[in-house]
């Protein structure tokens, strides 16, 4: 039992699958119910059959005989998009729509790539014949049915009626093909979400663009202009992907919009590099890797011509050279940061912001990415999010620049400030040394003047301190009327002496003959000197004659008691005569008159027998 049910059912899909076979291909595609596309819209890759043209030179008569209609394939892969790739071969897509319903039904047949460069769409008319549509992005925007940045075709589904529709299509690079159908007032909400999208992006990007601009005139620093200029090269080349440059700025007749999109990638990545050379300083951090970065960006200058001669080739080329040179600026951005490069890490965020965004939208594009507000437009909030890190990390960079600057200064003033210190104080140490040098000069010179006013042998006063008090006391005793009294010592046979003792001896002796005569004249006001050879004198301000004669005695006596033997005087010890004289100055009278008379009475007093008081 169980048995012949299996053979049953073996029996039933073989039948099936001969049936399926044996059908011609053209039937592959399933045929869509129009009706079924409601809010949401239904991508069309698996209802369309295809057929390639590598000359580009069929018709639709001739994509509609049967020979050339046997060659469409069906069962196209599920997917968001058909992807042809690099090709400059022409594709036709057939499709079957149907309304089942007893009312006309609209609906919009979507093209959601904006760059490619030639499509046609033929529509069964109501004659039985077909109407055509030819437009494209490069050619004039009045061809297109439904103004907008995609291919928009509105279709009219008459009641319980079947439509094929043949699509053809020719880019001068390659083919990505996202076929959608859509109901009216849904995609008309879609749109204006996504013009609304769109505005906010492009209204960052001018914002951006505006105040780095005004920040390049105020500052004069050239990275806000490079940072500019690669804000204006990446905007205008996602309004070109977009669709939004061959809508609103060069109405889709002037330029090939593929090779404009591939130059603009170019010319951004370029940009891109310029900027980063500057942010990061590579000419400073790594010097060999700034000119292989300055070699690419002049490489990146020169691929618009390329392009422009031939894109299919270069184009293939691009894509290896692009992703390279993300890689190469990941590199850069992490070498610097590895340096600590505070730049850097914004940098290396934002740049990982726009790589991501393109990575989302390339990965949805290849269908393996839902499709949602992150992946549809993933590009350009990856770029919108860039711009403004980088704005910021400029932001940063100034105020650190700002901070070292500051930093410097303050190091400038504590270096100036340390050499002012080092100067006053070596000021202070020079005023210290010139001070204790003249507290040294001045203990000298009064020393010097003490030397040279004392008498070396002896230790009392010498002829030229003598000569100065005698002159000071000479006029203050004319100043005053007092008397002046002034002796004349002499040793007696002091010649003799020398002779028998000897000269060091004489000099001890005239040491202690110098001792007994400043031990007799005590009075503070009176001076006792040395004069010359073994002659001394005593002066005796405001003293008269008794008083020298006085003072003179004890002298004598004074030596005396010395009892200092001399075996040369008749004396026998060693005595000394003295010569006094005194008076009162006037006003025209010269101390040497009074040592006239002194030296007279010395000379008196060695006459009448030496060892005596002479008055003079
Ligand atoms: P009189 O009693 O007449 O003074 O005889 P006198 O020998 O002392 O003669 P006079 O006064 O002319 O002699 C001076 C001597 O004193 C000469 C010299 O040899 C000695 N004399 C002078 N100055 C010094 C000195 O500094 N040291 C010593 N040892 N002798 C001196
Ligand atoms: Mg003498
Ligand atoms: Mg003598």
């Amino acid at each position: 039992m169980h048995a012949h049910r299996l053979c049953q059912r073996l029996i039933l899909w073989l039948l099936l699958s001969l049936t399926v076979l044996a059908l011609p291909a053209w039937s592959a595609e399933p045929v869509l119910d129009a009706a079924s596309v409601d809010a949401a819209p239904l991508s069309l890759t698996t209802y369309v059959a295809l057929l390639e043209d590598p000359d580009r030179t069929l018709t639709l008569q001739d994509v509609q005989s049967p020979t050339v209609a046997a060659r469409f394939k069906g069962d196209q892969p599920p997917g968001s998009a058909l992807g042809l790739g690099f090709t400059r071969s022409a594709y036709w897509l057939r499709l079957t729509l149907r309304n089942t319903g007893a009312t006309p039904l609209q609906r919009m047949l979507v093209v959601e790539n904006p760059r490619i460069s030639h499509i046609q769409l033929h529509q069964p008319d109501s004659q039985g014949g077909y109407r055509s549509t030819s437009t494209g992005c490069d050619t004039d925007a009045s061809t297109r049915v439904y103004p907008s940045r995609h291919f928009v075709f509105p279709l009219t589904l008459a009641p319980a009626s079947e439509q094929v529709l043949y699509l053809r299509m020719e880019s001068s690079v390659g083919l990505l093909i996202p076929l959608q159908l859509w109901e009216p007032a849904a995609f008309h909400a879609y749109e204006r979400d996504d013009y609304v999208g769109k505005a906010w992006y492009f209204g960052i990007a001018a914002a951006m663009i505006l105040f780095n601009l005004m920040l390049f005139v105020a500052l004069r620093d050239r990275v806000y202009l490079l940072y500019v200029l690669f804000a204006v090269c990446i905007s205008t080349t996602l309004a070109i992907k977009n669709g939004l440059a061959p809508e609103f700025i060069w109405g889709g007749t002037y330029l090939d919009s593929n090779v404009a999109y591939y130059s603009g990638v170019s010319l951004s990545l370029a940009a891109m590099l310029l900027f980063m050379r500057r942010m990061l300083q590579t000419d400073r951090l790594l010097p060999r890797v700034d000119r292989l970065l300055l070699g690419l960006v002049i490489l990146y200058l020169l691929t618009p011509l390329a392009y422009a001669v031939a894109l299919p080739v270069f184009g293939r080329l691009a894509i290896l050279l692009n992703l390279t040179t993300a890689i190469l600026i990941i590199g850069v951005g992490l070498a610097c940061a590895i340096k600590r490069q505070r730049s850097a890490y914004f940098f290396l965020g934002a740049f990982a912001l726009l790589m991501l965004g393109g990575a989302m939208t390339t990965l949805r594009a290849m269908g393996l990415m839902p499709t949602n507000v992150f992946t549809v437009d993933g590009i350009q909030l990856g770029s919108a999010l860039e711009m403004i890190l980088l704005a910021f990390a400029l932001a940063d960079r100034y105020n650190v620049m700002r901070r070292d600057k500051a930093r410097v200064q303050e190091e400038l003033l504590q270096a100036q400030q340390a050499l002012v210190d080092t100067l006053k104080s070596s000021e202070r140490e020079l005023e210290q040394r010139v001070a204790q040098r003249t507290d040294e000069l001045q203990l000298l010179n009064s020393k010097l003047e003490t030397l040279s006013l004392t008498d070396a042998l002896t230790g009392i006063a010498n002829r030229r301190h003598f000569d100065q008090v005698l002159a000071q006391e000479w006029s203050r005793a004319q100043r005053l009327g007092h008397p002046v009294a002034l002796a004349i010592m002499d040793v007696d046979w002091f010649k003799p002496y020398n002779d028998h003792y000897g000269h060091p001896a004489g000099d001890a002796c005239l040491q202690q003959v110098a001792q007994a005569l400043d031990a007799t004249v005590c009075r503070s006001s009176d001076l006792v000197a040395r004069y010359g050879g073994e002659e001394f004198v005593f002066l005796a301000p405001m003293t008269d004659d008794a008083g020298a004669q006085e003072i003179a005695r004890r002298v004598v006596q004074a030596v005396q008691a010395l009892a200092s033997p001399h075996a040369a005087s008749p004396l026998g010890h060693v005595t000394v005569s003295i010569g006094v004289a005194a008076l009162q100055p006037g006003h025209d009278t010269l101390p040497g008159q009074l040592m006239q008379r002194a030296d007279a009475a010395l000379y008196q007093a060695k006459k009448q027998g030496r060892n005596r008081v002479a008055l003079g």
